[in-house]
């Protein structure tokens, strides 16, 4: 036989690529979505062989990654806990509390030995052929390349790149003496002991971070381009309080306080588009007495757009007020203008002295996991695609992803995606098909297609940033992404999966 270049690299492909084997389904991602799904589809198909790859060396994704002082949620734990797990603790929990809760759920059901850590997937290449994906893996702690195939990818990657940060570059940057971090990377040991600390950043991390850090810090500052919503809700909800002496089951305190949160946050969603202004109104209103007396609050607290535009930022009892009132944190709202030596100048040409600032800046969102995609050979442009119902994306076969909520817990659409898959999966055995595919139908091919997210419905900054790289909506079920809970448990448990857009074989 005559060797050619192309078999000698493919005989040199299999020595260095190990061969891993083939899953029914393969999980990328085990934080709360990739755990979720590991977790439905054990109980429902016992049978099929499946693996979960993490390219991080630890269980939670977002919770194993942000472990600054005060992590923690910002939604109540019962909606964001899965529906088949009772949450058991007050309603808003620690970072570490959330990784305590996802062990747990591990153990119960046993999914560590599907978990393989520091794997990342780099690459994924459908075969039509084969009827299977092909997924490159490359070993973060050996640098071993591995190679799956899988009849099924679930991709449960999450939003936003864990190892690139969103950090932006500030004229003087470095020049400054002091120590810069960020909250994706918070060192582990940072004593913070009579320093003055810049937290650069308005959001839920800043407002989280604070509060935790002022008793040790000689001062922390605030410093905000522009206002974000805070709402200051009780850390145990006064129902929780009020069933607490009946000692229910906790089955029954968990549906009893997602029923009461889901009631609530549907209420504020609704509120945000039908009465923004009477919503503006009420949170103002439930910040003013928390605030120390004669504060600024048309300059500090009250943000450009609607409620609910961007997330509205949780600050449980109001601890981040009590910091400001007690003078331990005080906030700046303005533009910075260079880094200095020993600080920050903003426009009004005050300069903020800091010892330590922490960029809590965001993030850079990575469309699924920055995995490099074929289908039959030719490239995937993202740019090109349309979403179908947030879970699928037309002309990728046998492909789902999860994401959640922006306006809700994110797991919420955990367990409905979840059971959208399953469904899906069922369909697929009753039809004998090895192969599913979203596509257009011809009436849908002139259809207006609309980016990622409308600005109007929600543009946090780092979803703004990143709309040019991601794919799009249709202007029509199901060529859309819904954002609301409150319609989306009505639709999903009854969506078509037989309407022609998509296609079984
Ligand atoms: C500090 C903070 C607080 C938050 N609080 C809330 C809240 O209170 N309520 C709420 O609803 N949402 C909140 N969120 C949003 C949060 O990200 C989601 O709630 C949820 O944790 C996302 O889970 P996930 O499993 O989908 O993704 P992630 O948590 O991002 O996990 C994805 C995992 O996939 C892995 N992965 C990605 N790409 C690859 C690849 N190519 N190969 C292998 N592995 C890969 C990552 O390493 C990661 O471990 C918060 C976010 C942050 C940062």
């Amino acid at each position: 036989m005559t060797t050619t270049a192309s078999t000698t690299a493919s005989a040199q492909d299999s020595e260095e690529i190990q061969d891993a084997g083939y899953v029914d389904v393969l999980i990328v991602g085990a934080g709360v979505s990739g755990i979720g799904a590991a977790y439905h589809l054990r109980d429902q198909f016992p049978d099929r062989t499946f693996v979960v790859l993490d390219a991080q060396d630890n269980r939670g994704g977002t919770w194993w990654t942000h472990r600054y002082p005060g992590v923690r949620s910002d939604s109540d734990l019962f909606t964001y806990g899965y529906r088949f797990k009772p949450w058991r603790g007050p309603s808003i929990a620690a970072g570490e509390e959330i990784l305590a809760y996802l062990d747990e759920v591990i153990k119960d059901h046993d999914l560590d030995q599907y978990i393989r850590y520091q794997h990342r997937v780099t690459a994924a290449n459908w075969s039509t052929e084969d009827r299977r994906w092909t997924v490159e893996v490359t070993r973060d702690d050996t640098g071993q390349q591995l190679r799956y195939t899988t009849g099924f990818l679930w991709m449960c990657q999450g939003y936003y790149n864990h190892a690139k940060p969103y950090q932006p570059q500030w004229e003087g940057l470095d020049r400054f003496q002091g120590l810069v971090v960020h909250p994706q990377r918070w060192p582990e040991h940072l004593d913070l002991t009579g320093k003055r600390v810049v937290v650069i950043g308005s959001g839920a991390t800043a407002a989280t971070l604070i509060p935790a850090i002022a008793e040790e810090a000689q001062h922390v500052t605030m410093l905000q381009r522009s206002p974000t919503y805070f709402y200051a809700p009780p850390t145990t909800h006064e129902l929780a309080v009020m069933l607490g002496p009946l000692d229910l089951p906790d089955e029954w305190m968990h549906e009893i306080m997602r029923r009461q949160y889901m009631t609530q946050y549907h209420w504020l969603a609704r509120t945000s588009f039908e009465a923004p202004d009477d919503l503006h109104a009420f949170l103002m209103e439930s910040m003013r007495p928390l605030l120390p007396e004669g504060f600024d609050i048309d300059k500090h607290f009250t943000p450009r757009y609607r409620p609910w535009q961007q997330r509205i930022a949780v600050v449980p009892d109001g601890d981040l007020f009590a910091a400001l009132r007690e003078g331990k944190a005080s906030i700046v709202t303005d533009t910075i203008e260079t880094f200095t030596e020993h600080g920050i100048k903003v426009s009004s040409g005050e300069e903020i002295p800091a010892d330590i600032v922490v960029t809590a800046t965001g993030f850079n969102m990575s469309v699924l996991g920055d995995v490099a995609f074929t289908v039959d050979g030719e490239q995937v442009d993202f740019t090109e695609r349309v979403t179908w119902r947030g879970i699928m994306i037309n002309g990728l076969p046998n492909m789902a992803y999860v994401f959640g909520y922006f306006r809700h817990s994110w797991t919420l659409r955990v367990d409905l995606v979840c059971d959208l898959v399953g469904r899906l999966l069922t369909t697929m055995q009753d039809k004998g098909a090895t192969m599913v595919v979203p596509t257009l139908r011809p009436q849908d091919k002139d259809m207006q297609l609309r980016p990622f997210s409308d600005p109007e419905n929600f543009n946090a900054g780092y979803v703004m940033r990143s709309q040019h790289i991601l794919f799009k909506q249709g202007d029509r079920e199901p060529w859309t992404h819904m954002h609301e809970h409150e319609q989306e448990r009505e639709i999903l448990p009854e969506a078509d999966l037989d309407d022609g857009t998509l296609v079984y074989s």
